[in-house]
């Protein structure tokens, strides 16, 4: 329906018009729902009407003729109507069993020349869901690792995961490609960074052409960029800036600000692993993760070392941990001490957070490993 006052298209409609019917007559009115099995939900009504939901994965980057797949799958079955969750996972839902039966039955046959699934149903309760992930070498310019990649290579190895709940609890993996993070990893189970170790390297013959030196001063949280004359080797003076290196945490905001200020690098960037966080109340308090991988080189295409580690983690937590129990609740239980050991992971001094600034005059400001 038009909305009032009106003027523009910009921005989707209002999202009460893509509820399904069952939806829509029910809405504020459920009573109960449960997980029919892996990846299928159901919901019920006060009234006894039911939604059948199949929760499928959904692919990091979609090609037209996938997405135009999805919409024939939603005309087919579901009136049309679909939701992506916060995860990425595509849900078609019905409004009765039967229909549900043959949407699960249509989504199975469906798969790529190779034979794999192209819409693997699963996500759901004590497993593993789509990671959350941001864009990687393909969309952004800070990236110290790739988004695609990482997170398919991790999610091949987690698959069987995905699939079934056979966990203590749910596992929550993320994935942010630089320490802006626009992921979720300061909340994960476990999350994959990309980290940066080498400061920017600085352009002097460009930088006062394409930038503003202000805006690339004022764009550094640890004031570690400073004005500065420089002599170029062509013997000309230019305005451009200097950087303090033992003040840089590598985070690529001068980059976004300033083209000529680039600190990508083959050696220096690679993958920070975390554990440990969540963002549930359930049981015990949110809880932010904390570094437990120091630095893992960005060894492409498929990341070994990393998934390793991560399939290390995840086998000793669906080993150790109670019924319910999220990672952290876990590792919180056993000790961190226990955790380093059962993972076979290097406790080194790069876990410990050192950040100091006269403005806090505190340890206590981290919920990382301190002395
Ligand atoms: Fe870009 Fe960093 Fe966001 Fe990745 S996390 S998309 S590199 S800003
Ligand atoms: Fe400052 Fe971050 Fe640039 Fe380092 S990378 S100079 S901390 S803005």
């Amino acid at each position: 329906k038009p909305m009032e006052g009106r003027i523009t298209d910009i921005g989707p409609k209002h999202y009460d018009q893509f509820y399904p019917e069952v939806i829509k007559k029910n809405k504020g009115k459920w009573s109960h729902h449960e997980i029919l099995e892996p990846g299928v939900l159901v919901h019920v009504a006060e009234n006894g009407d039911e939604v059948f939901t199949v929760r499928c994965g959904g692919a990091r980057l979609m090609s037209s003729t996938h997405v135009q797949e999805i919409c024939d799958i939603a005309d087919k079955h579901c009136d049309g109507k679909l939701r992506f969750t916060t995860r990425n996972n595509i849900e078609f839902m019905t409004d009765s069993k039967d229909k549900m039966e043959a949407l699960k039955a249509d989504l199975a046959q469906r798969k790529f020349p190779g034979g794999s699934y192209k819409f693997p149903i699963g996500g759901t309760g004590a497993g593993i869901s789509n990671i959350v992930h941001t864009q990687g070498w393909i969309h952004c310019h800070t990236p110290a690792t790739d988004a695609s990649g990482t997170v398919k290579a991790t999610m091949d190895e987690v698959f069987s995961d995905f699939q079934d709940m056979r966990l203590p609890a749910k596992l929550k993996i993320s994935m942010a490609c630089c320490l802006n993070m626009c992921g979720a990893v300061h909340c994960s189970d476990i999350a994959i960074l990309g980290y940066h170790r080498k400061p920017p390297i600085l352009d002097h013959e460009y930088l006062d052409k394409v930038c503003e030196v202000p805006l690339a001063v004022a764009s550094c949280p640890t004031a570690a960029i400073k004005p500065a004359k420089v002599e170029l080797p062509s013997g000309d003076t230019v305005s451009s800036v200097a950087v303090r290196n033992e003040r840089c945490m590598y985070c690529g905001n001068c980059y976004t600000m300033c083209p000529s200020m680039p600190l990508s690098d083959k050696e220096g960037d690679g993958i920070v692993l975390m554990a440990g966080g969540k963002v549930s109340n359930r049981i015990s308090a949110p809880k932010f993760s904390k570094v437990v991988v120091a630095f893992l080189p960005n060894e492409t295409p498929r990341w070994p070392s990393m998934t390793n580690a991560i399939n290390k983690m995840i086998e000793e937590y669906a080993k150790g941990a109670r019924k319910y129990e999220r990672f952290g609740d876990w590792t919180d239980r056993i000790g961190w001490e226990r955790f380093f050991d059962v993972c076979e992971l290097d406790f080194t001094h790069h876990l410990i957070d050192d950040f100091r600034d006269a403005a806090y005059q505190s340890w206590r400001q981290t919920t990382q490993f301190k002395f």
